[in-house]
């Protein structure tokens, strides 16, 4: 790869992050390797364990599922006290192994990994300025930089935690992260809790997961998700935790309750799955049709579906049959074969539709390729009248904070009004739900949200980065 493309290709990463400290004879590799397996929605490209094993580092990384970069030979290999690991994402340029994470590196006090879910607005300069001053890097990961932020300031300083607080005063962006050190597992969430991170217990173990489904997975128990701008230090003598940020400004990605996180989650204080049937209901309220049958597309609008049905007594049914054994669509690296892989994807029940009027919702349109495909499909398999509804606003602006949502002349809604996306998708009718209605479905969630994407309101200056996604 020429040397210029890795800034070119400088990834918008879409990720799961886990972690584990271990105090009970825990098997670390094969715990994290049920974490991450529980986090793989969040990311399908790649995936790494790093273990912390009497002062080094062990790791295995590559492209792949959970299931397909590791397997029992690779797990044996890497015992430890404490683990972590990391699953990716990435549709922005060619996908290379040397981004895959966790990042390890070795420098004067040892050795340290890191595995980072989310973007940093501001990596452009701060590499180059380190590369100015002679730094090497390997990847066009914001990771890389961070641990080199890191590796300086802990030479510097000498205590891992000044040398966190440090960088965190540097980066500016979104990052959950999960730090292993030679000693330590350490959490950190972003001074305005853009990506979620949260803290579990397992007997007398600690374990860091990008959202609490990971949590259950391992039979953990749920202690609380981390504040932003939070530090938790994790060792043999506990769990020690350091706010930067107290009481400060949170903005939580919204998109993270409209598609990104499992239904089954829960992200500061408010059920993901809750937050979804709620935005289906206030859908039905804003967006009323007279139809036979609510459907989803799967499964990512059927609990919105579900709301909707429930809100309008509109009989809610299964529409459309996902195949459960292909990626997801955005895959597909060119247009010509994602339109092809929505039909392999997706079909419709003939005998569910057929003669009906269907309500088909969804959590958002973002391109508008596989809606216009469904919407077709339902027509071919006889229905009557097909109205979409999706359970967000319009996507118009893109996402600098680690979602995956393309550059801003791919999004359809950022150069068309509904109407001609109704036009364009060949649906009868088309409503989105207002922001207004959306933000007030995370209930109990005790803090505001990024929606950078929906209004292109960001909670930090994107100036440095804007070029990438126009
Ligand atoms: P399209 O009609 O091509 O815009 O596709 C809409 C579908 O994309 C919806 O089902 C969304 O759930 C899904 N979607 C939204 N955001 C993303 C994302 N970041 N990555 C992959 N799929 C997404």
């Amino acid at each position: 790869m020429a040397f210029c493309d890795l800034y070119q290709d400088k990834m918008h990463e879409e990720c799961g992050v886990f972690g584990v400290y271990d105090r009970d004879q825990l098997d670390v590799a094969r715990f994290v390797y049920y974490g991450l397996y529980a986090l793989q929605h969040r990311g399908q490209e790649s995936a790494g364990i790093a273990v912390s094993d009497n002062g080094s580092i062990l790791y295995h990384k590559d492209m792949g599922l959970v299931n397909e970069v590791f397997d029992d030979v690779v797990l044996n290999h890497l015992k430890g006290k404490a683990a972590i690991g990391h699953v990716r994402y990435s549709t922005t340029g060619a996908s290379h192994r040397e981004n895959a994470q966790p990042m390890v590196i070795k420098y004067k006090n040892g050795q340290m990994a890191i595995a980072h879910n989310g973007n940093l607005v501001n990596s452009a300069v701060l590499r180059e300025k380190m590369e100015d001053s002679g730094t090497i890097f390997q990847s066009s990961n914001d990771s890389e930089v961070m641990l080199n932020i890191l590796s300086r300031y802990r030479i510097l300083s000498g205590s891992i935690e000044e040398a966190i607080i440090k960088m965190m005063e540097e980066v500016k962006g979104s990052y959950a992260l999960v730090i292993l050190t030679s000693d330590k597992l350490i959490g950190v969430r972003d001074p305005l809790g853009i990506r979620p991170l949260c803290l579990g217990k397992i007997g007398q173990s600690y374990v860091l997961a990008s959202e609490s489904c990971a949590l259950d997975a391992v039979e953990a128990e749920f202690i609380r998700d981390l504040y932003p701008g939070e530090v938790v230090i994790i060792g043999e003598d506990g769990v020690k935790s350091i706010r930067t940020s107290e009481g400060g400004r949170t903005f939580l990605c919204i998109f993270e309750f409209v598609y990104f996180a499992r239904p089954d989650s829960f992200i500061d204080g408010a059920s993901v799955y809750k937050a979804r049937l709620e935005a289906g209901k206030r859908l039905a309220i804003e967006c009323p049709v007279e139809a036979d049958l609510v459907i989803g597309a799967p499964d990512s609008g059927l609990v919105a579906a579900m709301g909707f049905s429930q809100q309008s007594g509109i009989p809610y049914g299964e529409g459309l049959i996902r195949n459960k054994y292909m990626g997801r669509t955005f895959i597909q690296p060119n247009q010509s074969m994602r339109e092809m892989s929505v039909r392999i994807k997706f079909n419709a029940m003939k005998s569910e539709i057929k003669g009906k009027r269907i309500v088909m919702v969804d959590d958002s349109i973002v391109r508008g390729t596989t809606t216009r495909r469904i919407v077709q499909m339902l027509k071919e398999a006889g229905a009557r009248e097909v109205h979409m509804r999706v359970s967000s606003p319009p996507l118009r602006y893109p996402c600098y904070f680690g979602i995956d949502i393309s550059s801003m002349k791919e999004l359809v809604a950022s150069r068309h009004s509904v109407e001609e996306i109704r036009q364009m998708i060949c649906a009868d009718s088309l409503g989105y739900l207002s922001l207004g209605g959306l933000l007030k479905t995370p209930v109990g969630a005790g803090c505001r949200f990024c929606t950078g994407c929906l209004n292109g309101q960001y909670p930090l200056d994107v100036s440095e980065v804007e070029n990438e996604k126009l």
